[in-house]
């Protein structure tokens, strides 16, 4: 582990503890037997709770889920699948599910979004240094190399419905990643394995995405804080939700600050192949299912307050909490009962 990635990690640790104690804090619910642990998977401390007789059993199912889909997803890993299609050269490469079912959704974002979610932005996030923490602002011209590279359009995926498997073929010199999606889809499968563990009610907390299965104990809705980008100790409102994925992209998140004093955050407009510029810090997305919540923060972040309004309208499915940076949030109209504002420093407004 070379020392960026340590500091990286120490803060991780440090913005884990504070999201638990917050959740915590916020999901307090009174005598209920629970159990809850934490798992150290796809570069993030991440906190599983689950409540009732089959608490310990869910959250084992659960952390197993969690640690798979980790080994398969890293990019460095190379027994993993994503570091077989790095390393294809066009050739096919056998995929599970999960990846088969990222992918998809991806792709459906990708063609809504006009391509601001794009897995293969791979080669520009690490040009940044966003990958190996070695932060670093790119010459133009590389920039314009690693644009290049992108090739999400061109991505085949096949299913063989006989079989139940997948293969997937990607462009020889494109290289994809699942860091928008992996946790939306880990919080996926790790719910439903608490689920099938015979759990019905449970939280879990991977980073900035929070999962939820069923409803607290006390058939009271669960309180999710929506973290305020300006201090991480701190949130500017809360969410009441019943079984739901709330997910987070913010440009708080992992970011560096150039000798010039420039502000750089890891998530990537395609279109330029630099951080996304423009007013927002922070989009949280509420919808039913992880791995789409997880793929629409992404892209919604890169779209800017305007259009992801627009395409919010146009598509629909979710609803969400736009923060911007000056100070304004912005919620969508479906949240009218579900948001609270807990922020003085922020004012709120609701979209139609
Ligand atoms: P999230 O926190 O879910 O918004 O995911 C951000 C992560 O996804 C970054 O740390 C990058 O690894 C990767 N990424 C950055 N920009 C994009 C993009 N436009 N499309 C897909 N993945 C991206
Ligand atoms: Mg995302």
């Amino acid at each position: 582990m070379n020392f960026m990635k340590h500091t990286r990690r120490s803060f991780k640790l440090t913005a884990a503890l504070l999201a638990l104690c917050m959740t915590l804090t916020l999901c307090a619910c009174g005598e209920d037997k629970y159990e809850q642990s934490s798992v150290y998977a796809m570069d993030t401390y991440m906190t599983l709770t689950a409540y009732g007789k089959n608490a310990a059993a869910g959250l084992t199912a659960a952390e197993g889920v969690i640690r798979s889909m980790d080994s398969m997803l890293d990019p460095e890993q190379s027994s993993g699948t994503v570091y077989q299609l790095n390393h294809a050269a066009g050739k096919e490469v056998v995929v599970s599910g999960q990846i088969a079912e990222m992918l998809s959704t991806a792709k459906e974002v990708y063609d809504r979004s006009k391509g601001a979610l794009d897995l293969t932005v791979y080669p520009l996030v690490k040009l940044w240094g966003f990958e190996d923490g070695k932060y670093y602002v790119p010459e133009y011209s590389a920039i314009v190399e690693a644009r290049k590279r992108r090739c999400f359009n061109t991505l085949t995926l096949t299913s063989y419905p006989v079989s139940g498997s997948y293969t997937v073929s990607m462009a020889a010199d494109g290289e994809i990643s699942f860091g928008a999606v992996a946790k939306g889809c880990a919080a996926d499968y790790a719910i439903e394995a608490m689920r099938n563990a015979g759990v019905d009610s449970g939280i879990i907390s991977l980073g900035g995405n929070v999962q939820t299965l069923g409803l607290k104990p006390d058939g009271e809705k669960w309180k999710v804080a929506v973290q305020d980008p300006n201090n991480q100790a701190d949130y500017v409102g809360v969410l009441e939700v019943g079984e739901a994925a709330v997910v987070t992209s913010g440009s708080y998140q992992r970011n560096f600050t150039s000798d010039d004093g420039t502000f750089y955050h890891h998530i990537i407009d395609p279109s330029t192949g630099s951080p996304a510029n423009n007013t927002l810090v922070s989009v949280t997305i509420v919808c039913e299912d992880g791995t789409l919540a997880d793929c629409l923060s992404t892209a919604m972040f890169v779209l800017g307050r305007s259009a992801a309004l627009n395409y919010w309208r146009q598509y629909g499915g979710f609803e969400m909490v736009m923060v911007t940076r000056d100070n304004e949030v912005i919620c969508t109209s479906g949240l009218i009962e579900e948001f609270t504002l807990a922020n003085s420093g922020y004012t709120l407004s609701f979209s139609e």
